[in-house]
């Protein structure tokens, strides 16, 4: 696991960019112009605009609402939502984690 002390993903409405929409990418650098993170064991520049940054690993789903879909916090797999459950276990690492509460990923704040 690479250690990194803060933790990006994509802000809505950005396109066009490497990174999945929901999934938490480890955040390397970030700079005034430039925020460098790790894709696939590679490093990648996007402008910090693009990004929402936080600094501990999130444990919860990212939620896209409007696309009716979650990603999971730990192997940023994605599932198709109905309903959207209080919590969720990932087909894919087994791990169970809570849905994030919020309808789209979060404004800049
Ligand atoms: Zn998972």
């Amino acid at each position: 696991m690479l250690r990194a002390d803060r933790w990006g993903r994509l802000r809505d409405g950005v396109r066009r960019c490497q990174l999945r929409r929901g999934a938490w990418y480890p955040v390397l650098r970030v700079g005034a112009d430039s925020a460098v993170v790790v894709v696939r064991h590679q490093s990648v520049i996007v402008p910090p605009s693009y990004l929402e940054i936080v600094v501990t690993r999130p444990s919860k789903w990212s939620l896209i609402a409007r696309e009716r879909y979650a990603v999971c916090p730990n192997c940023a797999e994605r599932v198709a939502l109905g309903a959207v459950p209080e919590r969720m276990r990932c087909g894919r690492c087994r791990g169970v984690f809570e849905v994030e509460l919020e309808p789209e990923l979060s404004a800049p704040h």
